[in-house]
């Protein structure tokens, strides 16, 4: 799977719809300390799911909608979607998420509303995802560093592309 673009609007620092293009090759984003770098990353891995604010430097989920400053107001709602080469056959893949403030987040992939386990699955299968260890966080390497070996077998399976199976599990045994 390569992404191939994102865009953003809402989304923390990026108040105005903001839309990044990533060909293919090295794409570097640089820019000064607070303009929203990590930001990407964030909302790369928010929109694959990410259910966890603390990972997304966030108090609470709702935390990722702009928040305002003194000239502009907060955004009502905050959106993603990242567009993507599903691999097989040049299918391409548009997955969208979305939070309202009060309504929790919502998703849809290829234009389908779905539930956030449907998306989990769809990124678990091209071994990638939230947790994927291509995507590398500020303070991750010290954190892969300092992990359980149950941490860290996540990890290497969420590498090998077997993660999914993981959540089938799960949900072959709640039924
Ligand atoms: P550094 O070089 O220091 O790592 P960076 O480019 O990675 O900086 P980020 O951490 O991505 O910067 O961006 C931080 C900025 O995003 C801060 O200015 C912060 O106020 C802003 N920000 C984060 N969440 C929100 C939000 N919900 N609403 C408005 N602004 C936000
Ligand atoms: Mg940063």
């Amino acid at each position: 799977m390569r992404i191939k673009r994102l865009k953003l609007s809402g989304f923390k620092s990026f108040v105005e719809p903001a839309e990044l293009r990533i060909e293919p090759g090295l794409t570097g984003v640089v820019g000064p300390n607070g303009c929203g770098k990590s930001n990407l990353l964030e909302a790369i891995r928010w929109v694959m799911g990410e259910s966890s604010p603390k990972s997304m430097r966030s108090g609470g989920m709702e935390d990722v909608i702009f928040a305002g400053t003194t000239q502009r107001p907060p955004r009502a709602f905050a959106e993603v979607v990242l567009l993507a080469d599903a691999g097989d056959n040049d299918s391409e893949l548009e997955v969208v998420r979305r939070i309202e403030r009060g309504a929790g987040s919502a998703y849809r992939v290829n234009g389908r509303d779905v539930r956030a386990k449907d998306v989990a699955l769809v990124f678990a299968d091209a071994a990638t995802g939230a947790h994927s260890p291509a995507l590398v966080s500020q303070g991750k390497i010290a954190a892969v560093i300092a992990a359980k070996p149950a941490e860290r077998r996540m990890m290497l399976e969420e590498a090998a592309g077997i993660a999914g199976l993981h959540v089938r599990r799960k949900d072959a045994e709640q039924k």
